[in-house]
C-alpha cells in the first residue's frame, strides 16, 4: 500500500518556465542551475520574467523526481564547487511541497537557494526554511504604498515573514535585493528600506537599478 502524502504528491507535475544550467556567481556559491517556477502572486510593473504570469506561456512540466534526474548531469559540478540548485520564478514558495520532495532526493549534496519575494503564507516559508542554504529576497521597496503601486499587492505579509526569518534563520545567509525602480521609488526611499531592514537584523543588501530599455524590455541593471 502506498504511503499518503509524499507518493501522491510526487505524481504531481509542476510547471516551470525554464531551467538554466551552469550559472556562476549569480545565485549563490559555486555552479548553480536555476529552476524557474511558473506562477507568481505579484504583478510587478517591470516583471523580469513575464512568462511566469502568462497562462499561455510555454512551460516544462516536472515532478521532483524528474527534475532531479534532469539536473543529475551537473552533479559533479555542484559537488566540486559547493553549488546546487536555485529555485526562482515566478515564486518558488508557492510550491513548498515540491521543494521538500526535491530536497529529500539531493539532501546534503546540492545546496538549495531560494529567490523569493516572500509574499506568501508564513507556513510555506516555515516548511522549507530548514532545507534552504541561502535566501535571495526581492524586497522591491519597504514602503507599502510604493510596493502596492509596483506589485499590486500589500507587503504586510512580507514583513511578517521577514520578522520570523530574522528570528529563526542565519541572517548571514540572506541577501536582500533593494532595487531603484524608475518612476516608483527614489534613492531616499531605498535607503529608508535598508534602514528598516537593518533594524530587524539584516545586513546583506544588493543595491541595483532596474534598467528600462527603449524596446520596453526591463532588465536588472548594474549593481549600484
Ligand atoms: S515577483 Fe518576480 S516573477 Fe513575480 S511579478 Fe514580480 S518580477 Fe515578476
Amino acid at each position: 500500500m502506498q504511503k499518503t502524502g509524499f507518493n501522491k504528491e510526487a505524481q504531481n507535475e509542476v510547471s516551470f518556465i525554464g531551467v538554466n544550467r551552469h550559472r556562476i556567481g549569480v545565485d549563490g556559491e559555486g555552479v548553480t542551475t536555476l529552476a524557474a517556477f511558473h506562477g507568481c502572486p505579484l504583478h510587478c510593473r517591470y516583471c523580469l520574467n513575464p512568462s511566469c504570469l502568462d497562462t499561455n506561456a510555454r512551460v516544462h512540466k516536472f515532478t521532483p523526481e524528474s527534475l532531479y534526474q534532469q539536473l543529475l548531469i551537473d552533479d559533479l559540478y555542484f559537488v566540486a564547487t559547493g553549488g546546487g540548485v536555485c529555485f526562482g520564478g515566478g515564486e518558488p514558495l508557492l510550491r513548498p511541497e515540491f521543494i521538500r520532495q526535491f530536497h529529500a532526493l539531493c539532501a546534503g549534496r546540492w545546496k538549495i537557494t531560494l529567490e523569493t519575494s516572500l509574499n506568501v503564507p508564513l507556513k510555506s516559508l516555515q516548511m522549507v526554511t530548514p532545507l534552504v542554504n541561502d535566501f535571495i529576497i526581492d524586497i522591491k521597496d519597504a514602503n507599502d504604498e510604493i510596493y502596492m503601486a509596483y506589485t499590486g499587492k500589500s507587503n504586510a505579509q512580507v514583513w511578517e515573514n521577514l520578522a520570523w526569518l530574522a528570528a529563526n534563520y542565519d541572517r548571514e545567509h540572506v541577501i536582500l535585493r533593494v532595487p531603484l525602480i524608475p518612476e516608483f521609488n527614489t534613492e531616499e526611499d531605498r535607503e529608508r528600506s535598508v534602514e528598516r531592514l537593518s533594524k530587524i537584523g539584516f545586513g546583506n543588501f544588493d543595491r541595483f537599478t532596474y534598467r528600462v530599455e527603449e524596446t520596453g524590455i526591463r532588465k536588472l541593471g548594474d549593481r549600484d
